[in-house]
């Protein structure tokens, strides 16, 4: 059976001696901007692509703004910082992640509480944390404080895993409730919608990636989306050494931050969201063949998008029997030359995140045991 699974891989992706989980695509003008960079000198933090990538991506997300960031880890140290979040501070977030989500919690001092993700879309769980709030948290004076470390709960942070979006409305409101700000790490979403709206568009604060392994690439790259221009004129200036613009003199009013985005980043970033549709549109093809192929094979479960939202399936899951299956599957496609991955091992297993609270991870631990990611680029002989 894994022998009929790993053919049909190469059949999706044929000519490959190795099946990548997802590999970049440069099929637009990728080589002609990065060559203006050059040919203009501005290849560095200032340039005209730094303002247009921000501008598209606002234009593309219907954010009222987007600001650049060197990469997606330190756009969500930003975008925590800008939250209001300090040292000593809670932040609520599922333990089914990747590390940078917490690494950006623990630079500013805060720490993470994590809270159970939900089965049809493996993020975050608003009944989950409604649950764990009831009777872990009360709200004084317009602040949540958790009652038993009497620390204040400042934001919550959900990912929508592998592209596919969180219950948003579901997970504001109880935000609202508790006041706790939301902020999205949609690193992985970007072209996924939620009832027909940008994921990333929907709390104070959004963060996109565009790490060499993601949906598009700018090398490495992050982005912060506001639906508050104030908040985003703040991003800008911390983001720049919160150097206060002068024509010649050096004045920083705060501590500020070296995260911007060089030019020929954005460059490339211009060049690969000329494409995005296109590229999310085959794999949404490519999601729909595996979806089809599956409901064929025994025992082996193919994660498709949850109802009402539009995944950009940056990476393809499926779910195991149970985790012996699990690892005979990774075996026999890793040695056929087909790359698959478990999903990460749970950030409450860290050595760095061990001791944070936790409620019963449910449905966290049962995905821990049986997701596997399988290839996912986008197929450039379908373009
Ligand atoms: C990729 C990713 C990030 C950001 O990663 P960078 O490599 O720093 O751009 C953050 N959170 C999640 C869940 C991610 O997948």
């Amino acid at each position: 059976m894994y022998g009929k699974i790993t053919n049909f891989i190469k059949e999706l992706y044929p000519h490959q001696e190795f099946v990548p989980l997802h590999a970049p695509c440069f099929s637009g003008n990728e080589k002609k901007y990065l060559n203006d960079c050059i040919d203009s000198t501005y290849v560095s933090s200032v340039g005209q692509y730094v303002d247009r990538f921000e501008e598209q991506i606002a234009a593309y997300t219907k954010a009222a703004k987007a600001v650049v960031c060197v990469n997606g880890t330190n756009a969500l140290h930003m975008s925590l910082l800008l939250a209001g979040v300090e040292k000593d501070d809670e932040v609520i977030t599922q333990a089914l992640t990747f590390i940078a989500t917490c690494n950006a919690i623990h630079y500013i001092g805060a720490h993470p509480v994590f809270i159970d993700v939900d089965k049809d879309t493996m993020g975050l769980s608003p009944h989950a944390l409604k649950e764990w709030l009831v009777h872990h948290a009360e709200v004084k004076g317009g602040i949540c404080y958790n009652k038993r470390s009497q620390r204040k709960i400042k934001a919550c942070v959900p990912m929508h895993t592998f592209g596919h979006p969180v219950h948003l409305n579901e997970l504001l409101e109880v935000c609202r409730e508790y006041a706790i700000e939301l902020v999205e790490d949609a690193a992985e979403s970007i072209g996924s919608l939620y009832k027909g709206q940008h994921t990333g568009t929907f709390g104070k604060i959004g963060v996109l990636s565009f790490n060499g392994n993601k949906t598009i690439t700018t090398g490495g790259g992050g982005m912060l989306l506001f639906m508050d221009e104030e908040l985003a004129k703040q991003a800008k200036h911390l983001t720049t050494q919160a150097k206060v613009p002068h024509r010649w003199e050096f004045i920083h009013d705060e501590i500020g931050y070296n995260y911007r985005m060089p030019n020929i980043n954005a460059a490339l970033g211009c060049a690969q969201l000329e494409n995005l549709d296109k590229y999310i549109a085959n794999k949404r093809e490519t999601a729909l063949q595996y979806q089809e192929f599956f409901k064929h094979i025994p025992d082996i479960h193919f994660f498709s998008e949850p109802e009402g939202c539009r995944s950009n399936y940056w990476l393809n899951a499926v779910l195991l029997k149970d985790k012996s299956a699990r690892e005979d599957f990774l075996q026999y496609t890793n040695d056929h030359r087909v790359m698959t991955r478990p999903v990460w091992g749970l950030m409450n297993k860290s050595d760095m995140f061990k001791n944070a609270e936790t409620d019963a991870l449910v449905n966290t631990q049962w995905f821990e045991e049986r997701v596997v990611n399988i290839p996912s680029s986008v197929r450039t002989a379908l373009l």
